[in-house]
């Protein structure tokens, strides 16, 4: 074996180690992503055999909470989360955790897993409570939402549980991370970032959003799993559908020639599903058309349980492609 030969071949095994280090983290990562939600999902039904609250509506519950943390590094079992005067009760300022003493203080906080402890950091407690919660309304439907309109005191957080909750009904499962890419890839179509740009049609407003440059009846497709909350028209956005994700993350596609006739307000969705196909409508009164060239104007908003804030995209944009791409 010459010299360049030997450089060469422990190189080739230096790489090969490196992929193979690499593949193997990776299935490390995704077992221990696995894990955790399988340990959350246990814990979802266990507590809903043990108060009648369906575990789909503990898990969006969860999920909801898990996007309004604000210590975003932290990633704990169940993120449901209750101030301590309501939990210990007002006047039980040593914050003391036995069942006596939060009876006697009027706290909310129950004990989920019978160790005489009601302890906000122990997720089965904290789930038995939210639980308890919501029982007191009833445990139809119609009053697990107003149970859960009396918790959060706000709109869009009982609409964004409730449409989380139809989607892991659907789907009988909580692990939800699979992508598309919002245009058909059989078909042309190009973009760049543009968000941020000004424009000149409707005053001070920024472009908040991608364009997606495409003929007219291009496919356009859900990127993710979510609930169609919005459908219709719109002065500038034309013809257009907005989707609530599980992540709480609204997703608003614009300017369609047409929806497709399965689309409803209230469905289901996941990624890949045909929603309608590219246009041009917008810029005027319903049934205008043919203002700019056809594009698909694709928007992200997230809710972070005050507001809701739109962002770029367009990186998001990028790793979908690259997702569907690969799968083909
Ligand atoms: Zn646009």
């Amino acid at each position: 074996m010459n010299r360049v030969h030997w450089l060469k071949s422990s190189l080739f095994t230096i790489l090969m180690l490196g992929i193979y280090t690499f593949v193997a983290n990776a299935v490390v990562f995704a077992e221990e992503d696995q894990d955790r939600y399988d340990q959350r999902m246990a814990l979802y039904k266990k507590t809903a055999a043990l108060t009648q609250i369906p575990w789909y509506y503990l898990a969006a519950i969860d999920q909801y909470e898990r996007q309004i943390l604000e210590d975003t590094n932290a990633d704990p079992i169940i993120s449901i989360q209750f101030p301590d005067e309501a939990w210990y009760g007002p006047g039980n300022l040593e914050k003391k955790k036995d069942v006596a003493s939060i009876d006697f203080f009027q706290g909310i906080g129950r004990d989920g897993n019978g160790d005489g402890l009601a302890d906000p950091d122990d997720p089965e407690d904290a789930l038995y409570t939210i639980a308890t919660q919501i029982m007191e309304y009833g445990p139809t439907e119609e009053d697990i939402r107003i149970g859960i309109w009396n918790v959060y005191k706000r709109d869009l957080a009982v609409h964004t549980i409730k449409n989380t909750a139809k989607v892991f009904r659907t789907f009988q499962k909580i692990h939800l991370t699979d992508r598309d890419f919002p245009v058909s890839l059989q078909h042309r179509y190009s973009y760049r970032s543009t968000w941020g740009d000004g424009r000149g049609f409707g005053g001070l407003r920024i472009h908040e959003g991608t364009d997606i440059f495409a003929d007219y009846g291009t496919p356009v497709k859900s990127t993710t799993y979510g609930v169609v909350e919005l459908k219709g028209w719109n002065l500038y956005g034309g013809w257009r559908i907005g989707i609530r994700d599980i992540f709480n993350i609204y997703h608003y596609y614009a300017h369609l020639s047409s929806y497709d006739k399965n689309i409803q307000v209230g469905q289901v969705v996941k990624p890949g599903d045909v929603l309608g196909s590219v246009g041009s409508s917008g810029y005027g009164p319903p049934g205008t058309s043919g203002k700019f060239p056809p594009h698909l104007h694709y928007g992200m908003y997230k809710d972070n349980g005050h507001s809701e804030w739109s962002f770029d995209p367009y990186p998001y944009l990028k790793r979908w492609e690259r997702m569907a791409k690969d799968k083909k």
